[in-house]
Protein backbone atom coordinates (compact mmCIF):
# COMPACT_ATOMS: atom_id res chain seq x y z
CA UNK A 1 0.00 0.00 0.00
CA UNK A 2 2.79 2.21 0.52
CA UNK A 3 4.58 1.57 -2.23
CA UNK A 4 1.56 1.96 -4.54
CA UNK A 5 1.49 5.62 -3.19
CA UNK A 6 4.93 6.16 -3.47
CA UNK A 7 4.37 4.66 -7.02
CA UNK A 8 1.39 6.95 -7.84
CA UNK A 9 3.06 10.00 -7.41
CA UNK A 10 6.46 8.66 -9.42
CA UNK A 11 8.40 8.35 -6.62
CA UNK A 12 10.81 5.69 -5.49
CA UNK A 13 10.72 4.07 -1.91
CA UNK A 14 13.37 1.81 0.03
CA UNK A 15 13.66 -0.42 2.59
CA UNK A 16 16.72 0.61 4.88
CA UNK A 17 19.23 0.34 7.38
CA UNK A 18 18.60 -2.51 10.08
CA UNK A 19 15.46 -4.18 8.88
CA UNK A 20 17.35 -4.92 5.54
CA UNK A 21 20.30 -5.96 7.55
CA UNK A 22 18.01 -8.25 10.15
CA UNK A 23 16.10 -10.02 6.64
CA UNK A 24 19.38 -11.10 5.44
CA UNK A 25 20.90 -12.43 8.68
CA UNK A 26 17.66 -14.46 9.05
CA UNK A 27 17.96 -18.63 7.95
CA UNK A 28 15.46 -18.98 5.45
CA UNK A 29 13.51 -21.42 7.33
CA UNK A 30 13.18 -18.72 10.82
CA UNK A 31 10.03 -16.03 9.99
CA UNK A 32 11.37 -12.78 11.12
CA UNK A 33 8.42 -10.03 12.03
CA UNK A 34 9.99 -6.73 11.82
CA UNK A 35 8.81 -4.37 14.31
CA UNK A 36 10.83 -1.51 13.76
CA UNK A 37 10.99 -0.18 9.69
CA UNK A 38 12.80 1.96 8.30
CA UNK A 39 11.91 3.36 4.96
CA UNK A 40 13.02 5.83 2.47
CA UNK A 41 11.20 8.07 -0.19
CA UNK A 42 13.33 9.66 -3.01
CA UNK A 43 10.91 12.28 -4.60
CA UNK A 44 13.23 13.81 -6.62
CA UNK A 45 13.18 17.16 -5.38
CA UNK A 46 16.21 19.27 -5.01
CA UNK A 47 15.17 21.49 -2.57
CA UNK A 48 16.25 21.47 1.02
CA UNK A 49 13.14 21.23 2.76
CA UNK A 50 11.81 18.27 0.55
CA UNK A 51 8.58 17.43 2.07
CA UNK A 52 7.69 13.60 0.05
CA UNK A 53 8.78 11.51 3.43
CA UNK A 54 6.00 13.48 5.70
CA UNK A 55 3.51 13.72 2.43
CA UNK A 56 3.44 9.92 2.20
CA UNK A 57 2.94 9.28 6.06
CA UNK A 58 0.47 11.33 5.84
CA UNK A 59 -1.23 9.74 3.36
CA UNK A 60 -0.64 6.45 4.84
CA UNK A 61 -2.15 8.13 8.25
CA UNK A 62 -6.08 9.19 6.30
CA UNK A 63 -5.79 5.36 5.08
CA UNK A 64 -4.97 4.15 8.60
CA UNK A 65 -6.63 6.13 11.12
CA UNK A 66 -5.68 3.59 14.14
CA UNK A 67 -1.67 4.78 13.58
CA UNK A 68 -0.43 7.44 15.54
CA UNK A 69 1.78 9.92 13.37
CA UNK A 70 4.51 12.11 14.53
CA UNK A 71 6.39 14.45 12.71
CA UNK A 72 10.16 15.54 12.83
CA UNK A 73 10.61 18.96 11.19
CA UNK A 74 13.83 19.75 11.34
CA UNK A 75 14.95 16.34 9.42
CA UNK A 76 11.86 16.12 7.33
CA UNK A 77 11.19 12.51 9.10
CA UNK A 78 7.51 11.16 10.35
CA UNK A 79 7.08 8.17 12.54
CA UNK A 80 3.73 6.23 12.16
CA UNK A 81 2.90 3.41 15.20
CA UNK A 82 0.26 0.80 15.80
CA UNK A 83 -0.17 0.86 19.12
CA UNK A 84 -1.48 -2.70 20.74
CA UNK A 85 -2.94 -3.18 16.84
CA UNK A 86 -4.94 -6.72 16.40
CA UNK A 87 -3.18 -7.28 13.08
CA UNK A 88 -0.09 -4.64 12.99
CA UNK A 89 0.58 -4.47 17.01
CA UNK A 90 3.57 -2.57 17.69
CA UNK A 91 4.47 -1.55 14.43
CA UNK A 92 6.64 1.44 13.92
CA UNK A 93 7.54 3.16 10.72
CA UNK A 94 9.93 5.81 10.26
CA UNK A 95 10.01 7.64 7.19
CA UNK A 96 12.34 9.79 5.65
CA UNK A 97 13.38 11.75 2.71
CA UNK A 98 16.42 10.79 0.98
CA UNK A 99 18.72 12.81 2.46
CA UNK A 100 22.65 13.94 2.70
CA UNK A 101 24.39 15.13 6.04
CA UNK A 102 26.84 17.52 6.23
CA UNK A 103 28.94 17.91 9.32
CA UNK A 104 29.63 21.73 9.25
CA UNK A 105 32.45 20.57 12.28
CA UNK A 106 33.31 17.11 14.14
CA UNK A 107 30.75 15.84 16.18
CA UNK A 108 28.59 18.68 15.43
CA UNK A 109 24.89 17.76 14.67
CA UNK A 110 24.43 16.98 10.84
CA UNK A 111 23.00 19.74 8.40
CA UNK A 112 20.58 17.91 6.26
CA UNK A 113 19.74 18.05 2.71
CA UNK A 114 17.35 16.50 0.21
CA UNK A 115 19.49 13.97 -2.18
CA UNK A 116 19.69 10.48 -3.64
CA UNK A 117 19.24 6.99 -2.14
CA UNK A 118 22.51 6.62 -2.18
CA UNK A 119 24.20 9.46 -0.35
CA UNK A 120 21.10 8.80 1.96
CA UNK A 121 22.91 5.19 2.61
CA UNK A 122 26.01 7.24 2.68
CA UNK A 123 25.82 8.75 5.69
CA UNK A 124 24.98 5.88 7.35
CA UNK A 125 26.89 4.12 10.46
CA UNK A 126 28.23 0.84 9.12
CA UNK A 127 28.43 -1.02 5.47
CA UNK A 128 25.41 -3.48 6.95
CA UNK A 129 23.46 -0.51 7.97
CA UNK A 130 23.36 0.78 4.28
CA UNK A 131 21.55 -1.38 2.43
CA UNK A 132 18.65 -0.78 0.78
CA UNK A 133 16.06 -3.16 -1.18
CA UNK A 134 13.77 -1.52 -3.41
CA UNK A 135 9.90 -1.18 -2.98
CA UNK A 136 9.05 0.46 -6.34
CA UNK A 137 9.68 0.06 -9.74
CA UNK A 138 12.64 1.63 -11.26
CA UNK A 139 11.69 4.81 -13.68
CA UNK A 140 12.77 3.99 -16.92
CA UNK A 141 16.31 5.69 -17.26
CA UNK A 142 17.07 3.64 -14.01
CA UNK A 143 18.87 0.28 -13.52
CA UNK A 144 17.57 -1.60 -10.98
CA UNK A 145 14.32 -3.56 -10.23
CA UNK A 146 11.54 -3.42 -7.60
CA UNK A 147 13.09 -6.21 -4.84
CA UNK A 148 16.66 -5.34 -5.63
CA UNK A 149 18.93 -5.30 -3.19
CA UNK A 150 20.83 -1.86 -3.31
CA UNK A 151 24.69 -2.14 -1.95
CA UNK A 152 26.58 0.34 -3.00
CA UNK A 153 29.57 -0.33 0.14
CA UNK A 154 29.82 -4.22 0.27
CA UNK A 155 27.45 -4.33 2.75
CA UNK A 156 26.64 -8.21 1.72
CA UNK A 157 30.19 -9.47 1.87
CA UNK A 158 30.90 -7.48 5.49
CA UNK A 159 27.16 -9.56 6.50
CA UNK A 160 28.93 -12.73 4.85
CA UNK A 161 32.05 -12.18 6.89
CA UNK A 162 30.50 -10.78 10.00
CA UNK A 163 32.36 -7.33 9.90
CA UNK A 164 31.65 -3.94 11.04
CA UNK A 165 32.97 -1.93 8.81
CA UNK A 166 32.52 1.89 8.34
CA UNK A 167 31.58 4.08 5.12
CA UNK A 168 34.63 6.26 5.41
CA UNK A 169 37.22 7.38 7.67
CA UNK A 170 36.07 10.11 9.84
CA UNK A 171 32.84 8.30 10.54
CA UNK A 172 33.63 8.41 14.44
CA UNK A 173 35.17 12.00 14.60
CA UNK A 174 31.54 13.21 12.89
CA UNK A 175 29.33 11.13 15.58
CA UNK A 176 31.01 9.44 18.33
CA UNK A 177 28.24 7.67 19.18
CA UNK A 178 29.19 5.09 16.63
CA UNK A 179 31.61 3.86 18.60
CA UNK A 180 29.28 2.44 21.24
CA UNK A 181 26.84 1.40 18.19
CA UNK A 182 30.09 -0.39 16.79
CA UNK A 183 30.39 -2.17 20.06
CA UNK A 184 26.59 -2.93 20.32
CA UNK A 185 26.45 -4.58 17.00
CA UNK A 186 29.31 -6.37 17.37
CA UNK A 187 28.32 -8.39 20.32
CA UNK A 188 24.95 -8.41 19.42
CA UNK A 189 25.18 -10.15 15.87
CA UNK A 190 28.77 -11.75 17.40
CA UNK A 191 30.59 -9.68 14.37
CA UNK A 192 34.25 -8.60 14.64
CA UNK A 193 35.06 -5.00 14.34
CA UNK A 194 37.19 -4.85 11.32
CA UNK A 195 40.80 -3.94 12.03
CA UNK A 196 40.83 -0.39 9.97
CA UNK A 197 37.52 0.28 11.59
CA UNK A 198 38.99 -0.23 15.25
CA UNK A 199 41.69 1.87 14.22
CA UNK A 200 39.88 4.94 13.12
CA UNK A 201 37.91 4.46 16.39
CA UNK A 202 41.30 4.57 18.42
CA UNK A 203 42.09 7.23 16.45
CA UNK A 204 39.10 9.37 17.34
CA UNK A 205 39.56 8.70 20.43
CA UNK A 206 42.83 9.85 20.97
CA UNK A 207 42.00 12.96 19.55
CA UNK A 208 39.86 13.69 22.31
CA UNK A 209 36.37 13.61 20.09
CA UNK A 210 34.69 13.14 23.38
CA UNK A 211 35.36 16.41 24.73
CA UNK A 212 32.60 17.25 22.21
CA UNK A 213 30.29 15.38 24.23
CA UNK A 214 29.88 18.07 26.73
CA UNK A 215 26.84 20.09 27.59
CA UNK A 216 29.02 23.15 27.39
CA UNK A 217 29.12 22.62 23.13
CA UNK A 218 26.11 23.53 22.16
CA UNK A 219 25.57 20.84 19.78
CA UNK A 220 25.86 18.19 22.89
CA UNK A 221 22.58 18.46 24.38
CA UNK A 222 21.55 15.81 21.28
CA UNK A 223 24.42 13.72 21.03
CA UNK A 224 24.85 13.34 24.78
CA UNK A 225 20.83 12.24 24.66
CA UNK A 226 22.12 9.97 21.71
CA UNK A 227 25.29 8.70 23.68
CA UNK A 228 22.99 7.86 26.78
CA UNK A 229 20.54 5.88 24.36
CA UNK A 230 23.49 3.66 23.21
CA UNK A 231 24.64 3.31 26.48
CA UNK A 232 20.94 2.24 28.12
CA UNK A 233 21.19 -0.17 24.72
CA UNK A 234 24.44 -1.69 25.97
CA UNK A 235 24.06 -1.61 29.85
CA UNK A 236 20.46 -3.38 29.32
CA UNK A 237 21.15 -5.87 26.95
CA UNK A 238 22.06 -9.04 27.87
CA UNK A 239 24.90 -9.14 26.19
CA UNK A 240 26.08 -6.36 28.45
CA UNK A 241 29.66 -7.52 30.09
CA UNK A 242 31.20 -8.68 26.73
CA UNK A 243 29.91 -5.35 25.58
CA UNK A 244 31.55 -3.14 28.31
CA UNK A 245 34.50 -5.38 28.37
CA UNK A 246 35.18 -4.17 24.42
CA UNK A 247 33.83 -0.93 24.96
CA UNK A 248 36.55 -0.72 27.92
CA UNK A 249 39.48 -2.46 25.19
CA UNK A 250 38.94 0.51 22.87
CA UNK A 251 39.13 2.82 25.35
CA UNK A 252 35.62 4.36 24.79
CA UNK A 253 34.76 4.77 28.10
CA UNK A 254 37.00 7.44 27.76
CA UNK A 255 33.63 9.42 25.87
CA UNK A 256 32.22 9.27 29.47
CA UNK A 257 35.53 10.82 31.29
CA UNK A 258 38.87 11.08 30.83
CA UNK A 259 39.84 8.81 33.90
CA UNK A 260 37.34 6.19 33.68
CA UNK A 261 38.76 2.78 33.23
CA UNK A 262 37.11 -0.43 33.64
CA UNK A 263 39.39 -1.37 36.62
CA UNK A 264 39.33 -4.96 38.62
CA UNK A 265 37.68 -3.63 41.41
CA UNK A 266 35.38 -1.75 39.07
CA UNK A 267 34.83 -5.30 36.98
CA UNK A 268 34.07 -6.74 40.32
CA UNK A 269 31.52 -3.95 41.64
CA UNK A 270 29.48 -3.94 38.57
CA UNK A 271 29.54 -7.34 38.23
CA UNK A 272 28.43 -7.82 42.10
CA UNK A 273 25.49 -5.27 41.93
CA UNK A 274 24.25 -7.26 38.85
CA UNK A 275 24.05 -10.06 40.99
CA UNK A 276 22.32 -7.81 43.89
CA UNK A 277 19.63 -6.14 41.55
CA UNK A 278 18.75 -9.70 40.40
CA UNK A 279 17.87 -11.03 43.61
CA UNK A 280 17.02 -7.95 44.89
CA UNK A 281 14.86 -7.00 42.19
CA UNK A 282 13.35 -9.77 40.20
CA UNK A 283 10.39 -7.97 38.71
CA UNK A 284 13.00 -5.26 37.69
CA UNK A 285 11.28 -2.22 38.76
CA UNK A 286 14.35 -0.68 39.34
CA UNK A 287 16.07 0.59 36.02
CA UNK A 288 19.30 -1.99 36.69
CA UNK A 289 20.87 -0.40 33.03
CA UNK A 290 21.16 3.20 34.92
CA UNK A 291 22.44 1.24 38.69
CA UNK A 292 24.94 -0.25 36.40
CA UNK A 293 25.90 3.11 35.00
CA UNK A 294 26.22 5.30 38.39
CA UNK A 295 28.46 2.21 39.39
CA UNK A 296 30.53 2.78 36.75
CA UNK A 297 30.84 6.57 37.51
CA UNK A 298 31.30 6.33 41.39
CA UNK A 299 34.46 5.01 40.42
CA UNK A 300 35.58 8.56 39.24
CA UNK A 301 36.57 11.31 41.76
CA UNK A 302 33.65 12.36 43.98
CA UNK A 303 33.87 15.90 42.38
CA UNK A 304 33.90 14.72 38.80
CA UNK A 305 30.80 12.47 39.36
CA UNK A 306 28.37 14.85 39.40
CA UNK A 307 29.73 16.83 36.34
CA UNK A 308 29.11 13.24 34.16
CA UNK A 309 25.58 12.66 35.38
CA UNK A 310 24.33 15.83 34.55
CA UNK A 311 26.28 15.92 31.09
CA UNK A 312 24.65 12.24 30.36
CA UNK A 313 21.23 14.08 31.69
CA UNK A 314 20.77 11.31 34.18
CA UNK A 315 17.41 11.48 35.91
CA UNK A 316 17.57 13.84 39.14
CA UNK A 317 17.21 10.82 41.37
CA UNK A 318 20.41 9.34 40.10
CA UNK A 319 22.52 12.98 40.05
CA UNK A 320 22.03 13.10 43.54
CA UNK A 321 22.50 9.34 44.34
CA UNK A 322 26.12 9.76 42.46
CA UNK A 323 26.50 12.70 44.41
CA UNK A 324 25.63 12.00 48.00
CA UNK A 325 27.17 8.33 47.75
CA UNK A 326 30.51 9.42 49.83
CA UNK A 327 28.14 11.29 52.31
CA UNK A 328 26.08 8.76 52.99
CA UNK A 329 28.87 6.55 53.54
CA UNK A 330 30.72 8.66 56.06
CA UNK A 331 27.64 8.86 57.90
CA UNK A 332 26.57 5.07 57.68
CA UNK A 333 30.00 2.95 57.62
CA UNK A 334 31.73 4.33 61.65
CA UNK A 335 27.95 3.65 63.04
CA UNK A 336 27.46 0.33 61.35
CA UNK A 337 29.95 -2.37 62.96
CA UNK A 338 28.69 -0.80 66.30
CA UNK A 339 25.57 -1.26 65.96
CA UNK A 340 24.69 -4.92 67.70
CA UNK A 341 20.26 -5.44 67.48
CA UNK A 342 18.83 -5.50 64.21
CA UNK A 343 16.80 -2.88 65.29
CA UNK A 344 19.49 -0.79 65.75
CA UNK A 345 20.53 -1.22 62.27
CA UNK A 346 17.02 -0.71 60.69
CA UNK A 347 16.72 2.56 62.65
CA UNK A 348 20.68 4.03 61.15
CA UNK A 349 19.33 2.47 57.84
CA UNK A 350 15.53 3.47 57.77
CA UNK A 351 15.77 6.80 56.33
CA UNK A 352 18.13 5.95 53.37
CA UNK A 353 16.96 5.36 49.90
CA UNK A 354 16.77 2.05 48.84
CA UNK A 355 19.29 2.20 45.90
CA UNK A 356 21.66 4.35 47.72
CA UNK A 357 22.54 1.76 50.18
CA UNK A 358 22.77 -1.07 46.95
CA UNK A 359 25.47 1.42 45.52
CA UNK A 360 27.23 1.95 49.07
CA UNK A 361 26.77 -1.90 50.00
CA UNK A 362 29.00 -3.11 47.31
CA UNK A 363 31.45 -0.59 47.42
CA UNK A 364 32.17 -1.22 50.98
CA UNK A 365 34.19 -3.58 52.62
CA UNK A 366 32.69 -6.94 53.40
CA UNK A 367 32.06 -6.99 57.07
CA UNK A 368 29.86 -3.40 56.46
CA UNK A 369 28.75 -5.16 53.00
CA UNK A 370 27.04 -8.24 54.48
CA UNK A 371 25.43 -6.27 57.03
CA UNK A 372 23.59 -3.65 54.42
CA UNK A 373 22.77 -6.80 52.54
CA UNK A 374 21.17 -8.23 55.21
CA UNK A 375 19.26 -4.74 55.81
CA UNK A 376 18.29 -4.69 52.19
CA UNK A 377 16.78 -8.86 52.00
CA UNK A 378 15.91 -8.61 55.55
CA UNK A 379 15.11 -5.94 57.92
CA UNK A 380 13.88 -3.38 55.03
CA UNK A 381 11.29 -5.85 54.54
CA UNK A 382 9.75 -6.61 57.91
CA UNK A 383 6.73 -4.82 59.05
CA UNK A 384 5.48 -4.24 62.40
CA UNK A 385 2.62 -6.80 63.77
CA UNK A 386 0.30 -4.04 64.53
CA UNK A 387 -0.72 -1.24 62.85
CA UNK A 388 -2.23 2.13 64.07
CA UNK A 389 -6.09 1.15 63.68
CA UNK A 390 -4.85 -2.08 65.49
CA UNK A 391 -4.22 -0.22 68.53
CA UNK A 392 -7.29 1.95 67.96
CA UNK A 393 -9.13 -0.94 68.17
CA UNK A 394 -7.53 -2.62 70.96
CA UNK A 395 -8.66 1.13 72.70
CA UNK A 396 -6.07 3.12 72.86
CA UNK A 397 -7.28 6.55 72.33
CA UNK A 398 -4.72 8.86 69.23
CA UNK A 399 -2.12 10.46 71.04
CA UNK A 400 2.05 11.19 69.96
CA UNK A 401 2.55 8.34 71.91
CA UNK A 402 0.92 6.09 68.72
CA UNK A 403 4.45 6.76 66.76
CA UNK A 404 6.64 5.57 70.12
CA UNK A 405 4.06 2.19 70.40
CA UNK A 406 4.41 1.89 66.72
CA UNK A 407 8.31 2.26 66.89
CA UNK A 408 8.79 0.06 69.78
CA UNK A 409 6.59 -2.91 68.54
CA UNK A 410 8.25 -3.03 64.80
CA UNK A 411 11.54 -3.09 66.92
CA UNK A 412 10.09 -5.82 69.03
CA UNK A 413 9.34 -7.44 65.35
CA UNK A 414 12.70 -7.02 64.23
CA UNK A 415 14.65 -8.31 67.35
CA UNK A 416 12.50 -11.32 67.94
CA UNK A 417 12.26 -12.15 64.46
CA UNK A 418 16.13 -12.25 64.04
CA UNK A 419 16.79 -14.11 67.19
CA UNK A 420 14.18 -16.80 65.89
CA UNK A 421 16.03 -17.30 62.50
P1 LIG B 1 18.38 -2.04 15.96
O1 LIG B 1 17.94 -3.40 15.51
O2 LIG B 1 19.31 -2.10 17.12
O3 LIG B 1 17.28 -1.04 16.15
P2 LIG B 1 19.03 -0.46 13.67
O4 LIG B 1 20.13 -0.62 12.66
O5 LIG B 1 17.62 -0.52 13.16
O6 LIG B 1 19.30 -1.55 14.76
P3 LIG B 1 18.53 2.21 14.60
O7 LIG B 1 19.16 2.91 15.75
O8 LIG B 1 17.06 1.97 14.62
O9 LIG B 1 19.32 0.86 14.45
O10 LIG B 1 18.91 3.03 13.29
C1 LIG B 1 18.32 2.77 12.03
C2 LIG B 1 19.32 3.03 10.95
O11 LIG B 1 19.72 4.40 10.96
C3 LIG B 1 20.63 2.24 11.09
O12 LIG B 1 20.52 0.96 10.51
C4 LIG B 1 21.62 3.13 10.38
O13 LIG B 1 21.53 2.94 8.98
C5 LIG B 1 21.11 4.51 10.68
N1 LIG B 1 21.75 5.11 11.88
C6 LIG B 1 21.31 5.09 13.16
N2 LIG B 1 22.14 5.75 13.97
C7 LIG B 1 23.14 6.22 13.19
C8 LIG B 1 24.29 7.01 13.43
N3 LIG B 1 24.61 7.43 14.66
N4 LIG B 1 25.08 7.30 12.38
C9 LIG B 1 24.76 6.89 11.14
N5 LIG B 1 23.70 6.15 10.83
C10 LIG B 1 22.87 5.82 11.84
Amino acid sequence: CIANEAQDRGWNLYIVGGGVRDLLLTEDDKPLLLQDIDLVVDGFHRAADDRSGVTLANTIREKYPQSRLSIHGEFQTAALLWHKDPILDNLWLDIATARTEFYPYPAANPEVEASSIRQDLYRRDFTINALAVRLTPPRKQEFSRKGDLLDFFGGLIDLKARKIRVLHANSFIEDPTRIYRAVRFAVRLHFTIEPQTEEYIKYAIDSGVYERLRLSDRQAPALTTRLRAELKYILQAEYWKPALKLLADLGALRCLHQDLQLTPQLWWEIRCISRWLYYLDPENQLQHWLIRLEILICSLPTSEREIVAVNLQLPKDSIQRVRQLDQIATEIIPQLPKKQLPSEIYQLLNSYKYVGLILLGVRSSPEIRKILWQYLTKLSQVKPILNGNDLKELGYKPSPLYKQMLNDLLAATLDSKITNQ
